[in-house]
């Protein structure tokens, strides 16, 4: 098992596929774009399935969900999808993505045994999504969203991050939308995890914000919270139910306590936390020949080191030197 020190055991792998992306969220990465890995540093396809497999065979991990920069980007996203769900036991395999392409994948992600995806959208509005992404792709967001319903990939999930003077004004109508097309709609709080190090505290719509404008329209009951788990929405009825929107406070209302998340990096780096400042390089060692034993075990002592929290609010705060689209979000 993935331990750490203070008894909380990871189950939960985040996959990051690649680091490049064909947006630019603004809370995400510069307009230019970044410098993205080069090709030789990714893991290849056999590579991803070879470390995912010694974590589910051999580390207890349960779930498995791919993300990046974006995943659809990957050519072989659709076998490494099948040859994951193949592992036994089977782990639940979910996608984040930000739809771009899904229109035309759902059918074959749905076919390779994807479970579920998360398609983040910040925006009803055309032009609002072109200032915050940096491209006039909003269409391509919504038939995405449609068509992982229709491929039953289902509940649908809807990740949206709020920013002043972008999009503060839409939480009510995203709420309304996605209740109406019967996706599940999360508001995540935007974290110090942009490349530019752009984001400040002041600038951040919290959860108690996004919570009281939501209030304005819904009437917002909290979900048992024995539901939750480990997981990071706090979930609410919306008015009675059966519907539920999350608020993810990674920020103001952390859940570093029942964190039960590892992250693998695009380049192989395993991080024990978003936040982390260290890695563990098991690319290297699996290239020099290191066996599954001895990379099972570089994996549990990089958990091991796990710290208590992402400490955001500590005066030592360091953002990570890597963005959030290399580090798999
Ligand atoms: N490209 C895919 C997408 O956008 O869904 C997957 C990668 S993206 C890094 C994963 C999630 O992280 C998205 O829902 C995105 O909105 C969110 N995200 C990115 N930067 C963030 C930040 N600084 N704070 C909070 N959430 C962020
Ligand atoms: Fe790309 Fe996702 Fe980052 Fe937006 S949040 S720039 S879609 S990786």
């Amino acid at each position: 098992m993935l331990r750490d020190s203070f008894g909380r055991v990871a189950t939960d792998l985040r996959v990051s596929l690649t680091d490049k992306c064909n947006l630019r969220c603004t809370y995400c990465m510069p307009p230019e774009g970044l410098d993205w890995l080069p090709n030789a540093q990714l893991l290849t396809a056999d590579e991803i399935v070879r470390l995912v497999t010694i974590g589910v065979e051999r580390l207890g991990i349960t779930e498995v969900r791919y993300t990046g920069g974006e995943p659809l980007i990957r050519r072989e996203l659709a076998d490494i999808v099948a040859r994951t769900t193949a592992l036994r036991p089977k782990p639940q395999v979910s996608l984040t993505t930000n739809g771009i392409g899904l229109a035309r994948l759902a059918g074959a992600l749905a076919e390779a045994g994807l479970d579920r995806v998360n398609v983040s959208l910040d925006t009803l509005d055309p032009d609002t999504f072109k200032r915050l992404a940096h491209r006039d792709r909003h269409a391509d967001v919504v038939a995405g969203l449609a068509a992982a319903a229709e491929a039953g990939l289902r509940p649908v999930k809807v990740n949206a991050v709020l920013m002043r003077g972008f999009n503060d004004h839409e939480a009510v109508p995203l709420l309304r939308w996605c209740l109406d097309q019967g996706y599940e709609l999360r508001f995540i709080e935007q974290m110090p995890l942009d490349a530019q190090h752009g984001w400040t505290r002041e600038g951040m719509v919290t959860a108690d914000e996004i919570l009281e404008r939501l209030s304005t329209a819904f009437d917002l009951t909290p979900d048992d919270p024995k539901a939750r788990g480990s997981a990071p929405a706090e979930r609410f009825l919306v008015d009675g139910g059966p519907a539920r929107v999350g608020v993810i406070g990674s920020v103001t209302r952390p859940f570093c306590g029942s964190c039960d998340r590892v992250r693998l990096t695009a380049d192989g780096q395993v991080r024990n936390c978003l936040f982390a400042t260290e890695e563990s390089d098991l690319k290297t060692a699996m290239r020099d020949g290191a066996s599954d034993e001895e990379l099972a075990e570089r994996w549990k002592a990089a958990v091991a080191r796990k710290r208590a929290g992402h400490g955001i609010d500590d005066p030592s705060f360091l953002q990570p030197s890597r963005p959030m689209s290399a580090i798999g979000g």
